[in-house]
């Protein structure tokens, strides 16, 4: 467990989510829309990681599609390094794709099966404006940065697993050097010794690039590995945030010890003690 992760340092935000709403228009006839996002704010500082955690449908995906400009923020203001972007016109945004990034939980369906590993790659760096030489030469990097061979660039999606596929997404996501990666469950889908392995590769990424994440997760024992800071989510509203040990060991919401008893601890024995632990805490507390 990586339980003192160092706080990033207290510079300027690279991204403030500030009061936001999202409404889902409603389904059929004489439905009402759904209140998706409740008055919602999130800041993420340079090389930063702030785990976004909740139960599904909880809302999670929604803050993240709503920075990425792919669900409708109805008030409030997203900021991002110093712009507006939650106006943007479709172009401009399009221009933003360099700096603000996304990797999806399925690899399975994010990366086109019928295109080479190299094609997929080399997608953003041509729309970046990379010679073809470039941007070879770059991807080799990426492939080499996400410890994939080089050979990985003339095969397809389907020769590899799982795992493999998520470093092909995360290579693709690292392609045009980002400030920022909207990361939604990426390695939900995943058995547990390769989370292991991937979260890994995403601190070493930050480490190197100096990158900042938007980590999204049901599992707080993932977003306890990865985060500096967590974001705790329900029913469209964040309801507790702060310093990741402090969140994940003696939060101050039931609902975030609830969420603690649920995820997966690869001990028995220290499942029991953590329940207890736990346990105690809310005999002490009012829910
Ligand atoms: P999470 O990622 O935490 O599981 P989501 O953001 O996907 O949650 O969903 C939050 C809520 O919004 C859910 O109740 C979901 O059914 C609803 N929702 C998500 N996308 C849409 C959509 N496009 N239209 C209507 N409702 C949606
Ligand atoms: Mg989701």
């Amino acid at each position: 467990m990586n339980e003192d992760r160092e706080r990033a340092g207290s510079s300027e935000a690279l991204l403030r989510v500030e009061n936001i709403d999202v409404h889902y228009r409603g389904k059929g006839f004489r439905s009402r829309p759904f209140h998706a996002l409740k008055d919602v704010s999130i800041e993420i500082h340079p090389g930063e990681t702030l785990g976004l955690v909740g139960e599904s449908g909880s809302g999670k995906t929604t803050l993240g599609r709503a920075i990425l400009g792919l669900a409708p923020v109805g008030s409030g203001r997203v900021v991002f390094d110093g712009q507006e972007i939650s106006t943007l016109s479709p172009r401009a945004r399009r221009s933003l794709s360099a700096d603000l990034q996304v990797v999806f939980q399925d690899p399975y369906s994010s990366l086109n099966p019928g295109m080479t590993i190299e094609t997929i790659l080399a997608e953003p760096l041509r729309a970046g404006g990379a010679s073809r030489r470039d941007s070879s030469a770059r991807i080799r990097e990426l492939l080499d940065q996400v410890h994939l061979p080089a050979d990985a660039a003339r095969r397809y999606p389907r020769e590899f697993s799982g795992g493999q596929r998520q470093r092909v997404a995360i290579a693709r996501s690292l392609a045009l050097d980002p400030k920022l990666i909207v990361c939604d469950e990426p390695v939900s889908a995943l058995d547990l010794s390769t989370q292991a392995r991937v979260l890994d590769l995403f601190i070493d990424i930050q480490q190197q690039t100096g990158v900042a994440y938007l980590f999204i997760t049901h599992d707080l024992s993932v977003v306890r590995y990865i985060s500096h800071r967590v974001a705790v989510m329900l029913n469209g509203s964040i309801i507790e945030s702060g310093d990741s040990s402090t969140v994940t060991s003696e939060p101050d919401e039931a609902y975030t010890r609830k969420l603690l008893l649920a995820s997966p601890v690869p001990h028995p024995a220290r499942q029991a003690e953590r329940r207890r632990h736990y346990e105690s805490l809310s005999a002490h507390t009012a829910p």
